[in-house]
């Protein structure tokens, strides 16, 4: 194989993306490319390589407050809210129009920032986003109040009814999983509801973020309705969390600053959602055909190298077809073919980050020396970039870390059971609660699990199936409120009761 040769060699970017990671390192505020107050930039580098291919700002406190201040007056004077709804719907139409002009490229800038492969980008992440902003804009021309009768008066001596207005101005911090999709994600509920806002994407993959705010220009958003701002998250994220002219906060990452945010805008009492870190149970009845089951299981965990955060990574198989299914996902992770993220032929890029790289190699560490096996993977392919092999672990125990903690990794850590009260309980053991996956042909044992399982999304024969139309989020640990979905457009609005005596 010649694949050292091959990662260790810069990747080909087109004539595009060479122009998108060159841009002067600028903030997009009030509807304009600005300078930073204070000139500090980060680097953007490409994880199959571990290079530096360009800059972009960190921003200062003063730039966090010029952007929140853009947001607001946007929102105070109606240039966005006061707009026709049908008005504002075929607006963010026309941003997913051109996103989808622009697909290939941003499929491309997505694989060199994040380390994707380009082709899973191309068929997942920017097909997602353009659906998710396609789904919440009719929910522009379709959020209502109602009209109710007061219990204690007489009928006609009132007209009451409930308003449902946007929550104002949102602060909306997203990971690097997903970039594009998690911005847009968040910022087509919070259009919808006619709020504006201020993003900042992660600052290990903030260039596909900054493409967009090209876009929202060119569809004609109103000045300072959409502001994204790029930088480190405990300083230009910590900055906008707590800032007083903030309404409304988003977030999606991880558990640990799920809840520091979560206590960081408590002060002036914001409105919160939150998408956390998950630990998701794939459980295997033994009535399956294991050989079907086996791909989904694999696909469950190695997708996007496990860095999702409904990841299936623990495994549950009944014990007479455990050895079997064992087999066949490590027959299927050679499926996913390791490389870098321009290459054709990979279906899993590096990891993210040399940090992230550490820490997964840190944790498959921690379960060799607790006693845990491997049954394939466990190393790296390459000698450059932050690749790891997939990566499948058995004879663990339910109080080692990789069965405990969120890896955010390809591996996967499997063990037996013998009944679905067992398994329940077992799946249920863990401070986290996203997603599950329950497969099987067993009608009854399906439904009585998915009712037992306490997760936010429950799987039958498939695992990582996210539709806008479904509401998403987390029980326990892994979330509060909901994203997508009639209740992901509702978490930007506010309810007013009007009580008029006639
Ligand atoms: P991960 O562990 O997946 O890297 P994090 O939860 O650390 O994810 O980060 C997700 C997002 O949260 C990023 O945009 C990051 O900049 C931001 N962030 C990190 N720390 C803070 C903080 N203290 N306040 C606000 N945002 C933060």
């Amino acid at each position: 194989m010649n694949e050292m040769t091959r990662v260790g060699s810069d990747q080909n970017y087109s004539e595009e993306a060479r122009k998108a990671l060159s841009r002067e390192p600028r903030l997009f505020i009030g509807g304009e490319w600005v300078e930073s107050t204070h000139g500090a930039t980060l680097p953007v580098i490409d994880p199959s390589t571990g290079r530096e291919v360009g800059r972009f700002v960190d921003a200062s406190d003063a730039d966090v407050d010029r952007a929140v201040a853009a947001a607001r007056q946007a929102f105070d004077d109606g240039r966005w809210t006061d707009l026709p709804p049908i008005v504002r719907e075929r607006m963010i139409h026309k941003l997913a129009d051109l996103i989808e002009r622009h697909a290939d490229e941003f499929a491309e800038l997505e694989a060199i920032d994040n380390g994707k492969p380009k082709s899973i980008a191309a068929k997942a992440d920017i097909p997602a986003a353009i659906g998710m902003l396609r789904y919440m804009a009719g929910w522009t021309t379709k959020l209502g109040g109602e009209t109710m009768a007061p219990m204690s008066a007489p009928n006609g001596a009132f007209h009451a009814y409930v308003r449902r207005e946007p929550a104002g101005v949102a602060a909306q911090i997203v990971p690097w999983n997903f970039p594009l999709l998690m911005a847009v994600l968040k910022i087509s509920p919070a259009l919808a509801a006619g709020c504006t806002l201020v993003l900042k994407p992660a600052e290990q993959t903030s260039v596909t973020a900054l493409r967009l705010a090209d876009l929202i220009n060119e569809a004609g958003f109103p000045a300072g309705v959409v502001n994204i701002i790029t930088g480190n998250g405990h300083t230009a994220g910590d900055r906008l969390v707590r800032h007083p002219d903030v309404d409304k906060v988003a977030f999606t990452g991880s558990t640990e600053i799920g809840k520091l945010i979560n206590k960081n805008a408590t002060d002036s009492l914001k409105r919160v959602t939150l998408e956390l870190g998950g630990k998701s149970p794939v459980v295997v009845l033994p009535d399956v055909d294991v050989a079907a089951t086996a791909g989904g299981a694999a696909g469950a965990i190695f997708f996007n190298a496990g860095q999702v955060c409904v990841a299936g990574s623990r495994i549950y198989a009944h014990r007479d077809i455990f050895d079997k299914l064992i087999e066949g996902v490590a027959e299927a992770a050679k499926g996913w073919t390791v490389g870098p993220s321009l290459s054709p032929e990979s279906r899993m890029g590096p990891l993210v980050s040399d940090e992230q790289h550490r820490r997964v190699l840190d944790y498959i560490d921690q379960g060799k020396q607790a006693g845990a096996s491997i049954v394939t993977g466990g190393d790296v392919p390459f000698d450059q970039g932050y690749y790891v092999n997939p990566t499948i672990m058995v004879d663990v125990k339910p109080d080692m870390s990789v069965v405990r903690e969120e890896i955010f990794g390809p591996v996967v850590v499997a063990q037996r059971f013998d009944d679905l009260d067992e398994v329940a309980r077992e799946a249920n053991d863990t401070c986290y609660g996203l997603a599950a996956s329950v497969w099987t042909r067993d009608i009854s044992a399906m439904h009585r699990l998915c009712a037992k399982l306490k997760a936010g999304t429950v799987w039958g024969n498939c695992h990582m199936m996210i539709d806008p139309a479904l509401p998403f989020g987390g029980f326990k640990q892994s979330g509060l409120g909901r994203e997508q979905a009639r209740q992901g457009v509702e978490a930007y609005t506010e309810l007013k009761s009007v009580i008029i005596a006639l």
